[in-house]
């Protein structure tokens, strides 16, 4: 079998620990959020609902399809459309659509009607983000569109989900007002005779710090993979580890420049490794001059500006043998980087890391314990 020159090793045990957490902290409601390739994570649905997760968020319909195309049969919302989204296939897959205005709401009965079928929609209110979500000076006139479609029995609204802003800073006073307009917004649907029953306020960040707690399904993404935004808990575990394998390795003398315009010159003699990763793999060009990655167990400096392709290691006084894995980031059992150091060298969050690792990079689950990683196993020979 090929092996690939860079693996992303999804540590699928870190991920049914955080989820398990995350059941608690839900008090057993929780939907989880796998958009985006499950952050980067790829298929760990499965995972995720023998966790404890109820249902499943995503942002588009083909994400909600691509699911149910692999046989999730559980609960899935998507609440990220625009008028032209195939709401048809997203009805005949039972899938839960959120709607932020008149619009969405029109295309979603529209199809419901041509389908012979009742769409289950979740009205959006904006609480104060300022980006997704019903403006609330428009939220009564979406309610009683939303009961005018009810009585024609193309609709009906069976939630109500909001997202807050600065959720991750618990003394920020946006908090309260944001609670008080999703309150408001549950008030006036009810008001206006409907009936929905899945309130969701809370995302990571709101869950961790307990500002969204109170109202119902608790819609976790990143916490599901070890980041808190919010900093308030320390046992979340970080569920990926990336590697890459020397391709060549010399001795260099003082003096030797590195890469494009020389951003570094060796100012010793040194060894240098080239990593056949670069910034068309998802490691950020702004963390050059910045980064290091864990080598036969110890720091080493990455030099001289990222490429697209490649990378290269300043490794001292040790020459490595071309096949050497190197571990770029993971969750620190080794003392390798951390995503989170990463983010920090790139002036980034942690999701934006995990986020950009790319297509060229072998994806691979792992069930056990991460000193499995093969970048642990091989800390001193070549392969
Ligand atoms: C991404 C997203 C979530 C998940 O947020 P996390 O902070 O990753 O838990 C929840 N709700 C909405 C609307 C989102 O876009």
């Amino acid at each position: 079998m090929r092996t690939p020159a860079s693996e992303l090793i999804i540590h699928d045990d870190a991920i049914r620990a955080n989820t398990a957490r995350f059941h608690a902290l839900s008090h057993g409601r929780l939907m989880a959020v796998v958009k985006a390739d499950a952050f980067g994570h790829g298929d760990i649905v499965p995972s995720v609902l023998q966790s404890g997760a109820d249902s499943i968020g995503v942002t588009s319909i083909e994400e909600a399809l691509r699911l149910r195309g692999q046989g999730i049969s559980a609960p899935i919302l998507s609440w990220l459309n625009t008028p032209e989204s195939d709401f048809a296939s997203a009805l005949r897959a039972n899938i839960d659509l959120a709607v932020p205005n008149g619009e969405l709401l029109y295309a979603v009965a529209r199809a419901a009607h041509t389908e012979g079928t009742t769409a289950r929609v979740h009205l959006h209110i904006d609480v104060g983000t300022g980006r997704d979500g019903c403006p609330a000076r428009d939220w009564a006139n979406l309610c009683a569109l939303a009961r005018q479609y009810e009585a024609a029995l193309t609709v009906r609204v069976v939630g109500i989900m909001g997202h807050m802003s600065c959720a991750d800073d618990p003394t920020n006073g946006q908090n309260m007002r944001e609670r008080l307009v999703f309150q408001n917004a549950i008030r006036t649907a009810r008001r206006g005779a409907l009936n929905p029953s899945h309130l969701h306020l809370a995302a990571t960040a709101a869950t961790l710090t307990g500002v969204g707690d109170g109202f119902g399904f608790h819609r976790i993404g990143a916490g599901l993979f070890g980041i808190d935004p919010s900093h308030t808990i320390d046992d979340l575990r970080p569920a990926l580890t990336l590697t890459s394998t020397v391709v060549s390795a010399h001795e260099v003398p003082a003096g030797t420049g590195v890469g494009y315009g020389h951003d570094f010159i060796a100012p010793v003699r040194t060894h240098l490794a080239l990593l056949p990763i670069g910034y068309g793999d998802g490691l950020p060009r702004v963390a050059s001059d910045h980064a290091e990655v864990l080598v036969r167990g110890r720091r080493r400096p990455l030099v001289g500006r990222f490429s697209m392709d490649m990378v290269v290691v300043d490794t001292g006084d040790m020459l490595l043998n071309p096949g050497e894995h190197v571990t770029i980031f993971g969750p620190r059992a080794r003392g390798e980087p951390t995503v989170a150091e990463w983010a920090g060298w790139s002036r980034t969050i942690e999701h934006e890391i995990v986020t950009r690792v790319g297509a060229r990079t072998s994806r691979i689950r792992r069930s056990v314990d991460t000193t499995t990683c093969r970048s642990h196993q091989d800390t001193g020979e070549a392969a």
